[in-house]
């Protein structure tokens, strides 16, 4: 069978052990992959002076398909972002994050089964800032057309082809009137596009509230970039946290899979990380590349040893260290 080739970085804190985990679980799953792991992040700076080889954007500018672990930006050095810069240089103008709840797993919420449509490339995350004096900095909120149309079409396009019923979008246009003002308005023009699918709006204060009273009322939610931010980690924690909830960052020619979560340098080494939604962005990666049935295997490995609940991580409030957790997952496979 061919394989599918994708560039893997591994990136800082709990990343190369997710990765070890990732590889493990794909190779007990026979999943037709062949890498390209590449060091990136603030280690690898520290080793060779640079955060992401060169040699590892052309191998995601070959492969056009990244599965990427947490990266570190060193702080203060006057760095952009890694996560930032990779999703505007390859315009992964879509992030893709499904939040569901894990029957196994207790929260006070059942039944939520919500994906965030987060805007990737521009809002505040331009760094477009200005020091006007010592006591006053402007932060400049960019809002495109394009990547308005981009984020609001991938989520309509989602709820038809997954059979989703409706779509609401997330603004605070009463106070941002004009850049929050013309998201809704495309918003509002796009949704007649789809009949079929029910469209309302909701401002963002209100929809944090919402979201912790009634989450179930929620379907495919779309927002721009700082909102998408901070929604999804308040998203995380109805279904258990950020240990499991998987992304994908969609572009038109390039696709990268990751965890939500960052590189938890707390817990970074102790192999104690909950991998969950690191390998749930691979399965993400299997059923973007047509390998849905290999997905569809690690999903139900993962279900099982969830359901099972005696190999849970910590942050599940279970005992095991990651490798316990992998190993039973691969003991299903
Ligand atoms: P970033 O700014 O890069 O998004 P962050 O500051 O939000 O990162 P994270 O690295 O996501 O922080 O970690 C937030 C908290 O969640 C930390 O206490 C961390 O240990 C915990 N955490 C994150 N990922 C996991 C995981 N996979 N398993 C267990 N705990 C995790």
């Amino acid at each position: 069978m061919d394989k599918h080739t994708v560039t893997v970085f591994r990136g800082d804190g709990i990343g190369p052990e997710l990765v070890e985990a990732a590889m493990k679980v794909l190779d007990c799953a026979g999943a037709p992959l062949s890498y390209e792991v590449f060091d990136v992040g603030e280690a690898e700076y520290e080793r060779n002076g640079k955060l992401i080889p060169d040699e590892a954007l052309a191998s995601f500018e070959r492969t056009r398909v990244m599965l990427k672990s947490p990266i570190t930006t060193p702080v203060g050095k006057g760095f952009r972002s890694l996560n930032v810069t990779l999703r505007g240089k390859y315009n992964l103008y879509a992030n893709i994050r499904p939040v569901k709840s894990i029957p196994a797993i207790e929260t006070p919420f059942k039944n939520v089964d919500i994906v965030i449509f987060r805007e990737n490339t521009e809002g505040l995350y331009a760094g477009v800032e200005d020091v006007i004096s010592e006591d006053e900095v402007h932060a400049l909120k960019i809002v495109t057309r394009p990547a308005c149309e981009n984020i609001i079409r991938a989520a309509f396009d989602y709820a038809v082809k997954n059979g989703r019923k409706k779509v609401t979008c997330v603004h605070k246009a009463n106070i941002i009137k004009r850049a929050d003002g013309m998201f809704l308005s495309i918003f509002r023009d796009i949704a007649k596009e789809y009949p079929d699918i029910e469209a309302d709006d909701k401002i963002i204060d209100n929809t944090c509230m919402q979201l912790v009273m009634r989450p179930e009322q929620f379907d495919i939610m779309v927002m721009q970039n700082l909102y998408g931010d901070i929604l999804s980690d308040l998203c995380s924690g109805l279904v258990g946290g950020l240990g499991v909830v998987p992304s994908s960052n969609m572009g038109a020619d390039h696709a990268m899979f990751e965890a939500v979560h960052g590189s938890a340098p707390d817990i970074a080494g102790q192999r104690i990380a909950n991998p969950t939604a690191f390998l749930w962005s691979a399965c993400l990666m299997l059923d973007h590349l047509g390998e849905k049935d290999c997905a569809d295997r690690i999903r139900n490995a993962i279900d099982q040893v969830l359901n099972e609940g005696k190999h849970l991580t910590r942050d599940l409030h279970g005992n095991a260290g990651m490798d316990e957790y992998v190993d039973a997952i691969c003991e299903k496979l």
